[in-house]
């Protein structure tokens, strides 16, 4: 084996953060500007047109300096009422996650659980919201856990034939990726943190909210402060925040949405799709297996079956020395499964770079 050479850029094949290009790291380097002026007002506006076109929607963006789990706990917060209940859909560590928030912040949470590895299914969904009503249906789409995309227009046309009844979406691993059509599915809220499927830097989240959300939300007497869907609202609606911003990262973001549009969005998500594939044929081809149920494999994130017993550290610490790096398997799959994140701006160039590395650390194992 030859000898490690030292390397001062290591590039992120892990579900977030993600690599961020050196130009967008660049963009928030820039002289502040005061929150509450013309020239804040301009650049929030330039943001939201673009969010509007990356999330499929007409109605809003909501901009939040907090990272992903701060709106996860908005969404619990405004949309479920007191005295109703929530449901959430299972089947990871984020998606449990997101089920201890909403508890914890006094929401009266079912849950509805499906085997790790596993994509939840529109007909349970349908048992469940006959037996109950709910206020809100609260869906990771992208469980970055097990690499399972879970099948949210199946799921959604089950949801709509309850028109009480909230649509929440994480979509924080794969929103960038793959299409979500938030107006067209007539989602609820669908959330992201900047660091992963956007290629950004950490530091700030973003919801799309819709109208009957904001309705829901004059009916919760106590939606807390920081993630008050109302306020955060009506801010947006004067190009503004409640609060001072993440102003260096919403400069990076507006940069960054102009690559992505430039890229084109279709030609984005069938890159995403296209790395996804050669992931996993990789793994298959290495005698791995994939840990997500066939039909439901995820776009920007593949969780590796350690079939091989590889020792991942070891592993890890080979591609480190060559300029790279992956992820262990997450809380309980650790060392069970590793994961190869093919998100952001990553191409399908560098996806082959990591593969030949594997390939090279595997003969010598
Ligand atoms: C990373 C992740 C989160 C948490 O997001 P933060 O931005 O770290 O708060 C939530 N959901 C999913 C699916 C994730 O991958």
């Amino acid at each position: 084996m030859s000898e490690a050479v030292k390397v001062d850029h290591v590039r992120l094949y892990i579900p977030g953060p993600t690599e961020v290009r050196r130009d967008i790291l660049e963009e928030q380097a820039r002289w502040m500007i005061g929150h509450r002026g013309a020239d804040f007002e301009a650049l929030y506006a330039s943001v939201q047109g673009k969010l509007r076109q990356l999330f499929y929607t007409n109605s809003r963006v909501l901009v939040s300096t907090s990272s992903g789990t701060g709106l996860w706990e908005g969404a619990s917060r405004n949309c479920v009422r007191d005295d109703r209940r929530v449901l959430h859909l299972v089947n990871g560590s984020f998606s449990e996650r997101w089920a201890d928030v909403s508890q914890r912040n006094g929401k009266q949470v079912d849950v509805l659980d499906v085997d790790w590895g596993k994509a939840h299914k529109p007909e349970q969904l349908a048992e469940a919201l006959q037996k109950q009503a709910y206020d809100a249906v609260a869906i990771v789409l992208n469980e970055t856990s097990t690499g399972v995309k879970n099948p949210l227009e199946a799921m959604v046309e089950v949801i709509r034939q309850y028109p009480d009844t909230l649509i929440l979406v994480d979509a924080v691993s794969i929103l960038g990726g793959y299409k979500i059509d938030f107006d067209g599915l007539g989602l609820d809220v669908l959330l992201t943190s900047t660091q992963k499927a956007m290629g950004l830097p950490p530091g700030l989240a973003y919801a799309a909210v819709s109208d009957r959300a904001l309705e829901r939300a004059k009916q919760v007497p106590y939606r807390g402060y920081y993630f008050d869907f109302i306020e955060l609202d009506k801010m947006g609606q004067k190009n503004n925040t409640p609060a001072t911003p993440n102003i260096s990262l919403l400069y990076a973001t507006d940069k960054q949405l102009d690559y992505m549009l430039a890229e084109g969005l279709e030609a984005r998500f069938a890159r995403h799709e296209r790395m996804a594939h050669m992931t996993r044929a990789w793994a298959l081809g290495a005698g791995f297996q994939l840990f997500s149920e066939e039909g439901y494999h995820s776009p920007t994130v593949t969780t590796v079956d350690n079939v091989r017993n590889v020792d991942v550290k070891a592993m890890n610490k080979f591609l480190k020395a060559r300029g790279m790096t992956l992820s262990d398997g997450y809380g309980k799959l650790k060392g069970r499964t590793f994961r190869i994140a093919h998100m952001g701006d990553l191409m399908p160039d560098h996806m082959q770079e990591l593969f030949d590395a594997l390939d090279a650390f595997l003969k010598g194992a």
